[in-house]
This record gives C-alpha cells, structure tokens and sequence, in this order.
C-alpha cells in the first residue's frame, strides 16, 4: 500500500543522530557503568507539590475533555507571564496551550507555512526542526551559524538565504549551543523578518535557564508582536517534561485558527494537567529556581573546570542545560570523539554532528547528572581530549 511522502520524508532516513545514545542505552542493559550526558533532561523529577495539585484536580473530576483551546486559568496566566516579561498586552486570546512544545512547534508551523514554501532555522538545531518543519509541508532550509561567531546567527545571511521563505524559527537560549541570542542578533533578525516579510516562530522553552545575560523575547521587539509566534512549555522550567504542556502565543486571528487545528488533531491538554501547570506557574520564583540552579551550579564548575586546561573550548556557556565542547584539537569529528569517549571511558555525549553540520568538531554535554559525578565526568573529558591532541600532535 501507497504511505504518503510526507509521513515518509519526516526525517530524511539518513540516520537520526542518536546512534551513540542508542549505543550507550544497549551498554546499560548489558550491565556497563556508563555515565549519559545525552538527553536534555532533569535529574530530578516533577516536585511534589505539582504532582499533589495534579491529583487534586484530578479526584475533584477534572478528567473529561478540557476546553479545547486550553483552559481559562491557564491561558491567563500564561498571557500575564507573558505579557509581565514582554511588556506586551497579551490575553488569553493570543494563547493555545499545546501538548508541549514540540506540537506547538508543529502547530506555528502548520499556521504559516503552505506545501512548498520554505521554512528557514538555524544549524545547529534541535533534531526536530527539519521534520517538523516537513510535516507541515514546507521545505526545511538551514542557515549555517559558526563556532567563530559563537554561535550568533549572521542576520545578513539569513536575508541572503530567504527566497521563497515565509518564516524564521530560532530557539533562545540555544539548544545544542547553550547561547543566549544577544539583543543586537535579535534586533538584526527582526529587521530581516520586518523586510522580508517573514514569521518568526521563537522557541522559547529555556528561558529560565539564562546564566549569563538575559533572555529576551523578540515579541518584545518593536512591531514584532504581528509577526511572531512564541513557542513556551513547562517541561523544562518545571520538569514537567512527561507531562505534555506548553504553548503557542501569538496574534489573536492565528491562536483563533491554531484552535481550529487542535480540534481536528489534539483535541486539547488534560483538565488535571493544566491545573498543575497552572499551580506551577503561580507558585512563585522559589519553585522556578530550585529547579534551574543544579544547571546554573552544574555550569559554574565547568567554566571553571574548563578553564583549568586548554585542549577542549567552551562555547560561551549562557543557558539551558548543555555545554557544547569544542574538541577539534583531537583531530578528531565529533562523532569519532563521541564513539571513542564511550568505548575508552563510557562517558556518552551527543556529537555535534547530531546537530547538522555547523557544529562538527564539537560534542554536546547534558548538565544532567550530580554536581560531583558531573565534574568528575568533566575532567574525563579534558583529560581523555588531551591525550588523543596529543597523540594527534605527534604523529
Ligand atoms: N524545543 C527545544 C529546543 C527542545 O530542546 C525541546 C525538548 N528537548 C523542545 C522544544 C520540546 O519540548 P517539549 O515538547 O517537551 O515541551
């Protein structure tokens, strides 16, 4: 039987950049120690008090179909934070609560762009971009950052790639990269998005992991409000990842047409889960940052552990819960530094290839296991880097 290109053409069959993940994975069922630095998430689990309003909700019988468009306690709060950290009047009008990011990702896209127009993103990305970006139908083009410019999108080579594309997506702070877009990259690409006439969809789901600077919304920038989506979810400001709960904000007559889409695809987020996303959001800062401060204090001992050698570079470590390592000086592809890691020391690490093409030469470390066995597995890394640059120098 006949499937769709589009279901076929998701991912583009080249591998998906996990095999040194899987690899590992399969060494911890045979009984390996292997310590994961891969996948983006929390060491800790959803703290008790959202689990308790989670339940709450659910015995008090918020178990049937939820408001489509999310509820009204969520969508307000959801449009007050906004709107509190934008300085943008923001309802629940310009909200959709989604589940998660990831189909809010889907959702922008599917509002904006048509078969054959062109979706732009950055390289490096997060994995799904390409297939998400294909499965609303457009074609997925990437422009290139460069280690040089840390990472930093070149606005002018945004404009230069932009024939035949109707939106933008960026992702600030910066998973793979662990930067933070500076106010003048954001200036430069809202300049880009107003003359050429493009959507900025602007996945925001790190921004309470900043370290280092701000983070800043484009919705804030000067008459980008029309023409941005905002991509939010709880699953990394409150560990929530299983939990399935974010957002798209955006204009009022896109929320009013993303509706239309989650009735014929998600049909909502359950009652119970949104009740304790709202909790969540409300239960002030303290909550918040117990949650970010293992990555902030993570971060701190690796620029310090980084900085006690000089065979690995340190992208500027800005936010979210990634290090992206540069260890070229191995003479080594990310890949190979990644594989030989996990054969020679069992520490596993996503290759900077996994990410596209922009940060080969580097690997990607998750901050997601204990302080003590982080910095251990850090100097690993520096130690184990040095031995092959210095074996790559002699030879
Ligand atoms: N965007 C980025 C950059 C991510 O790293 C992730 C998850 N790793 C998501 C979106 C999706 O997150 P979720 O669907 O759990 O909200």
């Amino acid at each position: 039987m006949k499937l769709s290109r589009r279901i076929k053409q998701l991912t583009r069959g080249d591998g998906d950049g996990w095999d040194v993940f899987y690899r590992a994975r399969r060494m911890i069922t045979e009984g390996l120690a292997v310590t994961e630095l891969t996948i983006g998430e929390h060491d800790i689990r959803t703290d008790p008090s959202i689990l308790r309003a989670m339940n709450q909700s659910a015995r008090q019988g918020h178990t049937g179909y939820a408001l489509v468009p999310g509820t009204d306690l969520l969508r307000d709060t959801v449009a007050a934070r906004v709107q509190t950290r934008t300085g943008v009047p923001t309802t629940r009008n310009n909200v959709l609560i989604t589940p998660g990011g990831q189909s809010a990702l889907f959702a922008a896209h599917m509002a904006v762009c048509d078969p054959g127009d062109v979706g732009l993103y950055l390289d490096p990305y997060y994995a799904t971009y390409p297939g998400t970006i294909r499965g609303a139908g457009a074609i997925d083009r990437t422009v290139q950052t460069t280690a040089k410019a840390a990472f930093q999108p070149d606005p002018q080579q945004i404009e230069a790639a932009s024939d035949g594309a109707v939106s933008l997506l960026i992702n600030t702070p910066n998973n793979p990269t662990g930067v933070v877009y500076s106010r003048q990259t954001l200036e430069g690409l809202a300049d880009v998005c107003r003359k050429r006439d493009l959507w900025l969809i602007s996945d925001e789901v790190y921004d309470t992991q900043v370290w280092d600077g701000a983070h800043i919304s484009p919705r804030s920038l000067p008459d980008m409000a029309d023409r941005t989506l905002v991509v939010g979810s709880m699953s990394k400001s409150h560990a929530m990842t299983g939990s399935r709960c974010g957002w798209v904000v955006g204009p009022e007559k896109v929320i009013s047409y993303l509706i239309t889409l989650a009735t014929h695809t998600t049909y909502g987020v359950p009652g119970f889960v949104q009740d304790a996303a709202h909790f969540a959001l409300t239960a002030g800062d303290e909550l918040e940052n117990s949650i970010a401060s293992p990555f902030r204090r993570r971060r701190t001992l690796a620029v310090e552990i980084l900085s006690a050698q000089t065979t690995v570079g340190l992208v500027p470590a800005q936010g979210a819960m990634y290090l992206m390592l540069d260890v070229r000086a191995t003479g080594l592809s990310g890949l190979e530094f990644a594989n030989a890691l996990l054969d020679k020391r069992r520490i596993a690490v996503m290759p900077g290839e996994s990410f596209g093409t922009a940060a080969k030469g580097h690997i990607r470390v998750a901050m997601t296991i204990e302080d003590v066995r982080f910095a251990s597995a850090l100097k690993t890394i520096c130690d184990f880097a040095k031995e092959l640059a210095d074996q790559n120098a002699a030879e």
